[in-house]
């Protein structure tokens, strides 16, 4: 297989999540927009709980911790993302109220209608945002909320090279329109639809750069460390030649 057509998911799972270790994020986000995100979701007091699914380290979920009174739960399939997420709340002082748990977001430990709002920033691609969607939403109680962020086509046609870099990395990207009519036909209201800045890829990307050159040097000579560095970077310079063409996209439903 040609090395630049290979995508993150061809990869050594444990050079993956090394790669992704002790940062704040583990994907494009900041918490100007999860708090923008935050603020289409009512009704939530002390009793409420939340779920943060693919919760990684917990960035996002420490913003929802520190501007919510709610019980949080993180999942994540990674445990020692787990660890730095808890380390994370105990540093914050929120371990009271922000846990988490290792587990699989196609298996989730939750009851029907235990939960008034999932979240889920750069994750739900692991389930498939239509999959997701669907077996979620028996967990939301009626009138919960969904939050999630997903990649999206921002023109209805765009050039054969971005197009097949993200039909064979992710095969459900999809126009906005379709993604939020995929919401709606899974059950939910369609609350907002928002585009997330460029920054939150040119942050992410900067942080990737500066990791990838300590990355090498302790992996020096290996050819699949080099093979992962190269997609990373191949997929970078597509986001900066193709970014008119798509880019993440906060999606809010309400279960009706
Ligand atoms: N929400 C975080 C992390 C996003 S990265 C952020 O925005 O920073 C995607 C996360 O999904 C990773 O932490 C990864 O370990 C987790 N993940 C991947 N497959 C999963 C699965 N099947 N179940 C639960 N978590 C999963």
């Amino acid at each position: 297989m040609n090395k630049e057509k290979q995508t993150i998911h061809d990869f050594d799972l444990n050079h993956i999540y090394e790669f992704f270790s002790n940062s704040e994020r583990q994907g494009p986000g900041s918490p100007e927009e999860t708090l923008k995100a935050l603020s289409f979701i009512d009704g939530l007091t002390e009793k409420s709980k939340i779920a943060d699914i693919g919760c990684g380290t917990g960035g996002q979920t420490m913003v929802l911790g520190q501007n919510t009174l709610c019980e949080i739960v993180g999942v994540d399939i990674w445990a020692d993302f787990i660890n730095q997420f808890n380390q994370n709340a105990r540093n914050k002082n929120l371990h009271n109220r922000v846990k988490s748990i290792v587990g699989n977001m196609e298996n989730l430990p939750f009851q029907e209608e235990e939960l008034d709002l999932i979240w889920s920033e750069g994750s739900i691609y692991n389930i498939g945002f239509d999959r997701g969607l669907n077996e979620w939403r028996k967990f939301l109680k009626q009138g919960g909320y969904i939050a999630i962020t997903e990649n999206t086509w921002f023109t209805e046609t765009r050039p054969a090279e971005i197009q097949n870099f993200w039909q064979q990395a992710y095969p459900e990207i999809d126009t906005i329109s379709n993604k939020v009519a995929q919401m709606q036909k899974a059950g939910y209201l369609p609350i907002a639809a928002f585009i997330l800045p460029e920054t939150v890829w040119t942050d992410y990307y900067a942080w990737q750069t500066m990791r990838r050159e300590s990355f090498l040097k302790k992996y020096n000579g290996n050819k699949a460390i080099e093979a992962f560095v190269a997609a990373q970077q191949y997929e970078v310079e597509l986001y900066y030649k193709y970014k008119a063409y798509y880019g993440y996209m906060f999606y809010i439903g309400k279960k009706i």
